[in-house]
C-alpha cells in the first residue's frame, strides 16, 4: 500500500508536542510492515543542520495562492525505511518559530496544502491513502476534492484525517482564506468549510475525508459530546460511522530504561536499583534536597490549561504540605510559568521548574521521579503517562481521553490497576488522589512495586495500533474497488478495531500486562484507601 502522511511536525526533525512523536514513530512501523510510507512536512529553519545536509533536492515549482506565485522546493531524505519530503519556502517556513506569531498561519498552511498536492505528480508518487494530520493539513482533503480529484494523477486517492487535538482547528476569516485558495463561495457554507462565521481548516478536513480517526477510543467518544466537542460535536456525531479512536503508542526504543543513554544509570524490572541513582542525580541536577525517602512528583508537558494546571494552582499549598518534592518541565502560558516560579522560590529545595524544551532532561525526569501527575481537563491520548509507566514512575491522572484508556486506578479490593486516578475536574479530588498514592508509596511498598512492574511490563508499542490503521486503509481501498465495480471481500476494518480498543471498566485499552494481571472486570473506581 502507498501511504502519504501530511503533517506539520515530525520527530526527529521538528517537534513541539505529541503530534511529532506519533507521526515519527508510526511511519517507520508501517514501513516495516511492507508499505511504501512517505511523509511530507514543511522545511522549517528549526530543522537541525545535520538533517538539512542529508536532504536531496527533488524538484521545484511555483504554487499559486490567489494572485501570488510562490517558490516551492521539495527536498528528500530517506530514513528508517520512510521517505521524508520537506516543503521548502523560506518566506513561510524559514522563520524563527514553528507556529503562531506571524498572523498569516492560514496562508502558510494553505501554501503547504497546495504544495503537497502539486508535488505529487512531480515526485512521481500517487498514494493509495493520503493521511492528513491536524488542522495544518486539514485543507488537503478539501482541495483534493475540489480541484484535483478529477485529474488522473489524483483520481481514487482515499483520505484519512486524524484529529490529534480538537481544540486546535485553524479558524480564520473567510475572506482571507478565499483570497489565497481561490475557492468558490459555495465551499464556505456551514456543511463545508464555514463554522460560526469563519473558515475552519479542521472542519474542512473532517467533512471531506473518507475516514476520521482520533488518538484514543475514549476521546473518539468524548468529542461527540458538547462538553468536549469544541463546537464540532454535531458534525462528528453526523459522521459517527466514520470516526475511530486508535490509541497512540510510544517509541519503545527511545523510552527504554534498560538502554537509555540520557539517564544516570539504566535499570530494568528485574533490578530497579538504578532508579534510585536516577532520582539522586535528578535531585542534584535540579538543586533539590538529597532525600531518597521523599517522593518526587513530576510533570512534563505543555503549560496549558488543557493539562489541568489550574487544579495544581488551586491546591499547591496543600500538596506542598505533604512530604513531597515537585518537578515541572514545560513551556507555555505565562500564568503557569509564574505559578511554578513562585513555587520554586517559596519551597526552596523542594520544587524545581524548568521552562525549556529539553528532551534529555525529560528522560531524566521520567526516570528519576516516583509519580507523574497529569490531571488534564481533556487529553486526546497523552504520551507522557505511558512514558512514565515505562520508567516505573506511577501515573496520577484524571480519567479522560487517552488517560482513561491507559491508566486504571489501583483497586485495593481486587488488586487491579496500574496507577491512580480521579474522575471529576476538581482540585480536591486530585489532592486526595495524590494523598492516596502517597499512602501506598510510604506504607505499602509491595503494592507500589507491583504497580511499577505493571507499568514497566506493559506493551505501549505501536504494533497493535499500526494494524488498526492498516485495517482502516484496507477498508477504504476495498470500498474503492467496490465503487469501481470490482467488489472484494468486506474488510474486517475499523468497527471491530474500534471495539478492540473500546474503553471500558475492563481497564486500559492496550495495556496488555495489566489486562493479564488484573481481573479488571471488577475494577470500579477504588474507594478510600486509607
Ligand atoms: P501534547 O501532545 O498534548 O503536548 P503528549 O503527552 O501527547 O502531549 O506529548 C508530549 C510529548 O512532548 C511527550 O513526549 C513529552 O515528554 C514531550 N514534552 C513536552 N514538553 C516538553 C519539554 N518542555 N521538554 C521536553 N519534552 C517535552
Amino acid at each position: 500500500m502507498k501511504i502519504l502522511f501530511t503533517v506539520s511536525e515530525c520527530v526527529p526533525f521538528v517537534k513541539t508536542g505529541g503530534l511529532a512523536d506519533v507521526v515519527g514513530a508510526l511511519a517507520p512501523v508501517l514501513a516495516e510492515k511492507g508499505h511504501d510510507v512517505r511523509v511530507m512536512l514543511p522545511k522549517y529553519a528549526a530543522i537541525p543542520e545535520n538533517y538539512v545536509n542529508q536532504m536531496n533536492h527533488v524538484v521545484d515549482f511555483e504554487v499559486e495562492l490567489g494572485w501570488r506565485r510562490q517558490y516551492c522546493g521539495i527536498e528528500q531524505l530517506d530514513m528508517n525505511g520512510v521517505t521524508f519530503y520537506f516543503v521548502d519556502n523560506r518566506y513561510y517556513f524559514g522563520r524563527n518559530y514553528i507556529y503562531g506569531l506571524g498572523g498569516d498561519e492560514y496562508e502558510r498552511f494553505a501554501f503547504f496544502s497546495r504544495a503537497v498536492l502539486n508535488a505529487l505528480p512531480l515526485i512521481g508518487f500517487k498514494p493509495d491513502i493520503l493521511h492528513a494530520h491536524d488542522w495544518q493539513a486539514g485543507l488537503i482533503p478539501v482541495l483534493l476534492n475540489a480541484h484535483y480529484a478529477a485529474l488522473p494523477a489524483y483520481s481514487g486517492i482515499k483520505t484519512v484525517m486524524t484529529i490529534h487535538n480538537l481544540q486546535y482547528q485553524g479558524i480564520f476569516g473567510i475572506k482571507e482564506v478565499q483570497d489565497v485558495l481561490g475557492l468558490e463561495d459555495a465551499m464556505f457554507t456551514n456543511d463545508k468549510l464555514e463554522c460560526f462565521g469563519a473558515a475552519n481548516f479542521l472542519k474542512g478536513g473532517i467533512v471531506y475525508s473518507d475516514e476520521i480517526t482520533t488518538v484514543s477510543p475514549s476521546y473518539a467518544e468524548e468529542i461527540q459530546t458538547a462538553y468536549y466537542g469544541e463546537r464540532l460535536d454535531g458534525l462528528l456525531r453526523a459522521k459517527k460511522a466514520h470516526v475511530t479512536g486508535v490509541l497512540n503508542g510510544i517509541d519503545m526504543q527511545e523510552y527504554d530504561p534498560m538502554e537509555d543513554g540520557s539517564i544516570a544509570r539504566t535499570y530494568s524490572i528485574a533490578d530497579i536499583s538504578g532508579k534510585a541513582d536516577c532520582k539522586r542525580a535528578l535531585q542534584e541536577q535540579l538543586g533539590l534536597q538529597q532525600r531518597p525517602d521523599v517522593p518526587i512528583i513530576a510533570m512534563v508537558g505543555r503549560l496549558s490549561n488543557q493539562k489541568g494546571l489550574d487544579l495544581v494552582d488551586y491546591v499547591i499549598a496543600d500538596i506542598m504540605r505533604e512530604e513531597v518534592q515537585l518537578v515541572c518541565l514545560g513551556m507555555g502560558d505565562s500564568r503557569y510559568v509564574n505559578l511554578f516560579s513562585w513555587a520554586e522560590q517559596n519551597y526552596p529545595g523542594r520544587v524545581a521548574a524548568r521552562f525549556v524544551m529539553d528532551h534529555q532532561l525529560a528522560h531524566q525526569i521520567y526516570a528519576g521521579a516516583d509519580m507523574f501527575l497529569m490531571p488534564s481537563q481533556y487529553e486526546p491520548c497523552g504520551l507522557s503517562q505511558m512514558i512514565a509507566m515505562r520508567y516505573g514512575t506511577i501515573p496520577l491522572v484524571r480519567e479522560t481521553g487517552g488517560l482513561r484508556d491507559t491508566v486504571l486506578s489501583y483497586n485495593e479490593f481486587t488488586g487491579s490497576g496500574n496507577g491512580f486516578s480521579f474522575f471529576n475536574y476538581n482540585a480536591h479530588d486530585m489532592l486526595h488522589t495524590i494523598q492516596r498514592a502517597l499512602h501506598y508509596y510510604f506504607n505499602k511498598k509491595d503494592v507500589w512495586q507491583i504497580l511499577q512492574e505493571r507499568g514497566m511490563n506493559a506493551d505501549f508499542s505501536w504494533e497493535q495500533s499500526a494494524e488498526t490503521y492498516i485495517n482502516i486503509y484496507h477498508g477504504l481501498l476495498n470500498a474503492k474497488a467496490a465503487e469501481s465495480g470490482k467488489p472484494t471481500r468486506k474488510p474486517p476494518v475499523k468497527k471491530s478495531a474500534a471495539k478492540d480498543n473500546k474503553p471500558s471498566d475492563d481497564g486500559p485499552a492496550k495495556n496488555k500486562a495489566t489486562e493479564k494481571k488484573t481481573p479488571a472486570k471488577k475494577a470500579a473506581r477504588p474507594k478510600e484507601a486509607n
